[in-house]
C-alpha cells in the first residue's frame, strides 16, 4: 500500500480547490472511518485533504430557529453541549450513543453524515429533525435535505469536489416528545443491528409521528404519519409499525438476518412510540 499525500488547506477555498483539481481525494474529518477502511484495504484514494484549519468549521452556535454544527464538531459535544440538550434533545440523546466515548471524540458531525453508511445512529435523529445539509465546492454552495441526502447505499449528495461545512437543526417543537431506541445484538459499544428515532409532534387536531430508521435498508430511513389525540395507543403503535414494515428491507451480516433485523426494527419503532406518547400523555 503507497503512502497518502495529506493536504493541510488553511481555508475553505484552499481546500475546495484542492477537491476540486485532484482527480481522487478524501475529505480528512476525524478520520475514525477513513483510517479504519484503509487499513482494511477497503480504500484507495491516495490523497486526503485534512480539513482541520479551516476556520469556522468547529463552530457549533445557535440560531433563530435551531442549531448550526460546523463539519468538525465532535460527537462528543453534540453529545453534552448544554445548548444541544435544550435545543435538540433528541440529537444529544442519539449523539450520545454512537459506539464507545474514544470515537465520540474524535469523529465529527460533517464526517458521520458523509461516511454514508446505513447503520449510522446520528442521521436517524437528523431526519425527523428536519435537518438541512450545507455543501460547499468550488462552484459555491447548495444546502440540501437530510432526507435526501443519503441516496444510496453508502452513497450520499456529496458530489466530486464537494464539502461538508454545517448541518442545521431546527429547535425540537416544545410540545414534542421524542426518544432513539437502538439495539445491538454484538457488543454494548457497537453498531445497531436496528434503530429507530422516534419524535411524536402535537399540531392542532393531531399529533405529527415522526420515525428515523437506522440498520434496517440500505439508507437511513424517514417516515412520518398522523394520529388524532383520541387514537388508542395500540393503534398507533399498530400503524407504526405497518408504516416501518412497508420500509424495511434489511441487509442481512453478522449482527443478524433479514428476517431478526425486521423483528428488532419493530421493536424499537414499538418501543420508541410507546415512550414518547407515554410522556406526551404526561
Ligand atoms: C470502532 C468504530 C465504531 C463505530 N461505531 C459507530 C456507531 O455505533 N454508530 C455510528 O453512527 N457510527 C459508528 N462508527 C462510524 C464512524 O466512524 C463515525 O460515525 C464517525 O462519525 C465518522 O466521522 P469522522 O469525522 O471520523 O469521519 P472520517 O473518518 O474522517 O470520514 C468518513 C467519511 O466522510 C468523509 N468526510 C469526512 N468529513 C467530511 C466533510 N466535512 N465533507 C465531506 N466528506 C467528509 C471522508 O472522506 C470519509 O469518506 C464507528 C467507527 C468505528 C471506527
Amino acid at each position: 500500500m503507497s503512502a497518502v499525500r495529506v493536504h493541510h488547506p488553511d481555508t475553505l477555498d484552499e481546500a475546495t480547490a484542492l477537491l476540486r483539481d485532484l482527480d481522487d481525494a478524501l475529505v480528512y474529518g476525524g478520520g475514525t472511518a477513513i483510517s479504519v477502511l484503509r487499513a482494511q484495504g477497503l480504500l484507495f484514494a491516495q490523497d486526503w485533504v485534512d480539513i482541520a484549519r479551516v476556520p469556522g468549521l468547529a463552530d457549533l452556535t445557535t440560531t433563530s430557529d435551531g442549531l448550526r454544527i460546523g463539519a468538525l464538531v465532535p460527537l462528543r459535544r453534540m453529545e453534552t453541549d448544554p445548548q444541544v440538550r435544550r435545543l435538540t434533545p433528541l440529537a444529544a440523546q442519539t449523539y450520545g450513543r454512537v459506539a464507545h466515548p474514544r470515537v465520540r471524540n474524535t469523529a465529527t458531525a460533517g464526517g458521520n453524515i458523509a461516511h454514508g453508511d446505513y447503520r449510522l445512529d446520528p442521521p436517524t435523529a437528523l431526519a425527523v429533525l428536519d435537518a438541512t445539509v450545507h455543501l460547499t465546492s468550488a462552484a459555491g454552495t447548495r444546502e440540501v435535505s437530510i432526507r435526501e441526502f443519503f441516496t444510496g447505499f453508502q452513497q450520499t449528495a456529496v458530489a466530486h469536489g464537494e464539502l461538508v461545512t454545517a448541518i442545521t437543526v431546527p429547535r425540537q417543537p416544545e410540545r414534542a416528545r421524542g426518544t432513539y431506541v437502538k439495539l445491538r445484538s454484538l457488543s454494548e459499544n457497537d453498531w445497531p443491528c436496528a434503530s429507530a428515532a422516534v419524535l411524536a409532534v402535537p399540531e392542532d387536531g393531531f399529533v405529527d409521528i415522526r420515525l428515523g430508521l437506522g440498520g434496517l435498508a440500505p439508507t437511513t430511513v424517514y417516515l412520518a404519519y398522523d394520529v388524532t389525540p383520541d387514537m388508542d395507543v395500540e393503534q398507533a403503535v399498530d400503524a407504526a409499525i405497518d408504516i416501518a414494515d412497508s420500509a424495511m428491507d434489511p441487509i442481512p451480516d453478522i449482527r443478524g438476518s433479514a428476517r431478526y433485523k425486521a423483528r428488532l426494527g419493530r421493536i424499537a419503532v414499538e418501543e420508541g412510540l410507546r415512550h414518547c406518547l407515554k410522556e406526551l400523555a404526561g
